[in-house]
């Protein structure tokens, strides 16, 4: 991947990054795109959006990241930031429930088939396990809770240190690339969604 020269022609790529407040969603962007740590993040009231230009295989591509707030979950604001996405985040973080995941997937399915669309699990704040087995109970909670919510994959991060932050949204990336048709690239920002993709057996990185 290579960051891309304005001059082409470029395909837009909708990501949704969803979950609670306070989990670490608007600093995992904010470390995606900028590189950086924000400490003093105000709370997310409004939908903010962000994007990043990328080249991959020699096709151009902008990703858009629209950071949804987590304290309500106003139907509204869901259902327009829901439909048309092409990748899906779920944010939680380590040593909390991962309960409401399960509603936030809920909520999207009520306004769009969310079924073919890549989505991942990222559990943030990983530098706060210090020393605590990768192995532990956490792990298996994250492990099902993917499984139920179709993720084809989980990350732990830490947008505080950078932490499997890229690596999470490339293997998104990735997946929504793999998982669009594009029409006519040259002369054409049309994108189809292809029907084939299968979201199991979720793995961690
Ligand atoms: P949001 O409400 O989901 O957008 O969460 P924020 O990005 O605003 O982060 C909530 C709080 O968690 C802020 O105080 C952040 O500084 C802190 N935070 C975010 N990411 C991390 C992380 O990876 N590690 C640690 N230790 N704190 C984090
Ligand atoms: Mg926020």
């Amino acid at each position: 991947m290579s960051i891309y020269s304005k001059n082409d022609a470029v395909n837009h790529l909708k990501i949704i990054i969803v979950g609670d407040s306070g989990t670490g969603k608007t600093s995992i962007i904010t470390r995606y795109i900028k590189q950086t740590f924000e400490p003093n993040n105000k709370a997310t009231i409004v939908p903010l959006y962000s994007s990043k230009v990328l080249t991959i295989n020699g096709n151009k591509y902008q990703f858009n990241i629209w950071d949804i707030p987590g304290q309500d979950r106003n139907p509204v604001v869901t259902r327009s930031f829901a439909q048309d996405t092409q990748g899906i985040i779920y944010c939680c973080e380590v040593k909390k429930t991962k309960e409401s995941l399960k509603s936030w997937e809920e909520s999207l399915n009520s306004f769009t088939d969310t079924k073919e669309i890549p989505k991942i699990i990222v559990e943030n704040k990983c530098d706060l396990l210090g020393d605590e087995s990768f192995y532990n109970e956490d792990i298996n909670i994250l492990r099902e809770t993917a499984k139920k919510l179709e993720c084809f994959k989980f990350f732990r991060t830490s947008a505080l240190n950078g932490y499997n932050v890229n690596g999470a949204f490339n293997a998104l990336i990735n997946e929504m690339i793999k998982n669009v048709k594009i029409k006519g690239i040259e002369n054409s920002n049309k994108i189809k969604l292809s029907n084939k993709r299968k979201s199991t057996n979720a793995k961690c990185c």
